[in-house]
């Protein structure tokens, strides 16, 4: 198994439909950006030992790098269009593990609307990395932003909260787990939130510190009411023994969700949408305040992941 056969028997066929790419034949892609649209472009690499452990199944982490990709796209409000993959593969990686692996691109591709244009392929003397770079496309000016949300705004969130954290703490709970393992990015909500949201980001480090970026980025803070914020019913249970938990699950990572602040003379449009909760209000000011049932700040040793 060389770089070029698995170009060629793996990947290539990944792009099939995409004119674009040009079959992976050439050194690079040649992309025709529509008129009217502009590019959304966003990155995010994976390393064994620190995104995944490495004995998941290949498709699973071929999923999950594409999907926490697609979750961006889907936070700029953007049309998912095409990505490039660069793989780094410790020697001695069997091939069907890059069969499986193409395999999980293949199946999200077509879930999401997403094609292959391009990458690179190299072998590594360390652990295996991934890294990947998706491009949505936007009407011109329309991207969501994070740095344009207003004191007043409704501050929301799609999905349910703190289950992947959850999931990572307790392997043995499937559900939750699977919410781990396998991220739902909210491609439609992002393209529906376009007309609605004032500002947008995805949630990945962590509600707390991702509601802290969001308010430095807008010059304003937030006030987050913990009883609003959504709660499976599998992250309920869980709750009544480890009460304690809930600190995880506002600053645990990997929810990939949509934290998005909305005007209310939008409030009728958002009442429109579904899976989506409103959890607190942006004021003017500095900060994140999440207050307990009983009106209390509520203080948290760290606000979210941090690699270093
Ligand atoms: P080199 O690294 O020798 O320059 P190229 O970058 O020219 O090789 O790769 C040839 C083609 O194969 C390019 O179109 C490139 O985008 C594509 N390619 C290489 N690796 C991947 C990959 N992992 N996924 C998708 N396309 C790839
Ligand atoms: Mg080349």
């Amino acid at each position: 198994m060389d770089e070029f056969g698995i170009i060629r028997r793996y990947f290539s066929p990944l792009t099939k439909g995409f004119s674009g790419a040009l079959g992976l034949g050439d050194d690079a892609a040649l992309l025709d950006v529509p008129a009217g649209m502009q590019l959304v472009v966003t990155k995010d690499a994976i390393c064994e030992g620190v995104h995944f452990r490495g004995d998941e199944p290949p498709a699973l982490i071929a999923q999950k790098l594409l999907r926490t990709n697609l979750s961006d796209l889907a936070a700029k409000g953007a049309q998912p269009w095409c990505y490039f993959l660069a793989v780094s593969l410790p020697k001695g990686t069997t091939e069907q593990f890059v069969a499986d692996f193409a395999r999980g691109l293949a199946k999200d591709q077509k879930q999401f609307g997403i094609r292959l244009a391009g990458g690179d392929t190299t072998s590594t003397p360390g652990p295996m990395v991934f890294s990947l770079t998706a491009l949505g496309l936007v009407a011109k000016g329309k991207m969501l932003r994070r740095n344009s949300a207003k004191a007043g705004d409704l501050l929301c969130v799609s999905g349910m909260v703190g289950d992947a954290a959850l999931g990572l703490l307790k392997p043995e709970n499937r559900t939750l787990n699977a919410r781990y393992l396998l991220p739902q990015p909210r491609v439609e909500l992002g393209l529906a939130l376009q007309n609605i949201a004032s500002a947008c980001m995805d949630m990945s480090d962590g509600l707390v510190q991702d509601a802290e970026h969001l308010c430095s980025a807008s010059k304003c803070s937030a006030i987050i009411d913990v009883t609003k914020v959504p709660l499976s019913s599998a992250a309920r249970k869980i709750l009544k023994s480890r009460p304690e938990l809930m600190h995880t699950i506002l600053t645990g990572g990997d929810d990939y969700e949509l934290l998005f602040t909305v005007p209310t003379k939008n409030l009728a449009k958002l009442k429109r949408l579904k899976g989506v909760s409103v959890i607190g209000q942006i004021k003017a000011g500095k900060g994140v305040n999440v207050l307990d049932a009983k009106g209390a700040k509520m203080s948290f040793l760290r606000s979210g992941y941090r690699h270093f």
